[in-house]
């Protein structure tokens, strides 16, 4: 079904009419856009198999004209999606038909930085790398790297809980976030969490940091920043199969060693990104692992041998480390563009994003391996081995009929066996609308439960986000009932292309 709608059909143009005119009340002209070919960009985020037009989008430029845009949703009961760089992966940012995409592009200003206390004030459009770039020159940096750090923006960190390559040792954003601010639906500021090491009563922070734009808009943030370490240098070791590179992970981990990073990719995605960037990837090897040690040049010393110990009784058939700050950063250059790469050797590609324990890394992944037979569907695996957390990437083409249907039974029975071995079947991308379903099996009724007591103490109308992260009871139901009877449910109402 093709949701863009050229001529809309007259009870929609006259609400898109009397949306805008009244958010028109309070922001310029050029900020509220109605036009198809306006709208365009903002059809999805980086999940494109799902694509909406949104009623109207608004570009506030500060905090009163995003309060006048939740005031109109609030008066007319119009729904709201906010967008930061529209990068993520679960349909989060997918926009409503009947809503409006508020856009928080213009947000885009470095506030304060206070070296003393290493924390800097944001506003929730900055890029996730600006935040480095800026204090750099202080020889401090943000933590959390997404590889989409170049593009994606702090606010949407803050609504994924995103991670990166060395969250593993630095901690995802809730780890590195001191306070938020925030505007309700109701017209309220709220700040959340303190420059101080700890706050009294509930910890909103946390609640806020992964709601996926379900409770609240972020129009500030306080990021905690480190001191650059002295060194770095990365540990590529190679396997004869994945299964034996996640069992080095867990042995990695097992012997007390915590790397910055510990990254793994299988043979189809070395060979795509060799392609593409030259890292210097072993060809040969069915799996390599990229394993950072960081800190003083002594510790460093002292990791990367103990890791490269390991790793080759773990059974390691090469290891090499890099030699110089180009030579780390170029093995580093793969990893980072392995999602375009594989791009480049596929039509499409469906990045699921689970998360297991460690120990359950071998087993998940032979598993994979099958189901790619079973569906008959290329997969690729790149990801945060240390922390867990799966990317496997399923190669399909959406123009062959059924492919696109093939890729999400297999992506559901890859996420129910991340919940069957004990994770979860999300590590940092977020639901959304991609994992609505799985939530069902993820949580019991009594749980989804205090979900929509939250969401409703915040958002007590249901405007902020709606259909995303949180299943109603009805449709687990549903799903549950489907998976008895061995169907799958299809998302919810979404358009696709
Ligand atoms: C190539 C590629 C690599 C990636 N690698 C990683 C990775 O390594 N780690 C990782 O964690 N993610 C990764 N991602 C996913 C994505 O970049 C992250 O989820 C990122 O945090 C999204 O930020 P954004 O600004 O693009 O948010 P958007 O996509 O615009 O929005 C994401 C969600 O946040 C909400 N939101 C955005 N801004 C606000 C706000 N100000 N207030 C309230 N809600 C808001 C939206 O409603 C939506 O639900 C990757 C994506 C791509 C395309």
């Amino acid at each position: 079904m093709n949701a863009v709608r050229d001529n809309p059909p007259g009870a929609r143009r006259a609400r898109q009419a009397e949306v805008a005119k009244r958010i028109g009340a309070s922001l310029p002209a050029a900020a509220v856009l109605v036009d198809r070919e306006a709208l365009k960009p903002y059809e999805c985020d980086g999940l494109s198999a799902y694509r909406e037009t949104p009623l109207v989008a608004t570009l506030p430029a500060d905090e009163a004209e995003a309060a006048a845009v939740l005031a109109v949703a609030r008066a007319t009961g119009t729904p709201v999606v906010a967008r930061g760089s529209g990068t993520g992966l679960s349909g989060g940012a997918l926009p409503l038909a009947d809503g409006i995409l508020l856009s928080l592009a213009k947000f885009s200003r470095v506030l304060s930085v206070d070296a003393a206390s290493r924390l800097a004030r944001v506003q929730p459009g900055v890029t996730n790398l600006r935040i480095s770039q800026h204090v750099a020159p202080l020889g401090l940096y943000y933590a959390p790297d997404p590889s989409s750090q170049i593009a994606c923006s702090i606010g949407g960190n803050v609504a994924e809980n995103s991670g990166g390559v060395h969250c593993l040792k630095y901690g995802l954003t809730v780890h590195n976030v001191a306070r938020v601010r925030a505007l309700t639906i109701e017209g309220d500021s709220l700040a959340l969490g303190s420059e101080a090491l700890d706050a009294p009563g509930y910890d909103l922070l946390a609640l806020a940091t992964g709601s996926e734009g379900l409770l609240a808009i972020t129009v500030e943030v306080t990021v905690k920043l480190l001191p650059k370490p002295e060194t770095a240098q990365v540990v590529m070791a190679s396997f004869a199969s994945v299964e034996h590179a996640g069992e080095a992970v867990a042995q990695v981990i097992g012997a007390g060693i915590v790397p910055a990073g510990l990254e793994m990719m299988d043979r189809l995605a070395t060979r795509a990104v060799e392609e593409f960037v030259h890292a210097g990837y072993d060809l040969e090897a069915e799996a390599i692992l990229l394993a950072e040690s960081d800190g003083t040049r002594e510790e460093v010393a002292e990791e990367v041998a103990r890791m490269s110990e390991v790793m080759r009784a773990a059974g390691a058939t090469e290891i090499r480390v890099s030699s110089s700050e180009a030579e780390r950063l170029r093995f580093w250059s793969g990893r980072k563009a392995a999602f375009p790469a594989v791009g480049r050797i596929s039509p499409d590609y469906y990045c699921i994003d689970g998360s297991i324990p460690r120990g359950a890394l071998a087993q998940v992944l032979t598993r994979t391996g099958e189901m790619s037979k079973k569906y008959g569907l290329r997969c690729a695996n790149v990801f945060h081995a240390g922390d867990g957390n799966l990317h496997p990437l399923i190669l399909y083409d959406a123009n062959i009929p059924g492919e696109l249907e093939r890729t999400e039974a297999f992506a559901a029975e890859l996420l129910e066996l991340c919940i069957e071995v004990g994770g979860t079947i999300t590590g940092e991308h977020g639901v959304g609308v991609e994992k609505i379903n799985q939530m069902c099996s993820q949580f019991a009724p009594a749980e989804l439960a205090q979900f929509h007591a939250v969401k409703a103490a915040f958002d007590p109308d249901g405007l902020l986000n709606p259909g995303k992260m949180v299943p109603t009871l009805h449709r687990c139901a549903e799903y549950g009932a489907m998976r008895v009877k061995g169907g799958a449910l299809p998302h919810p109402e979404l358009p696709r292309f």
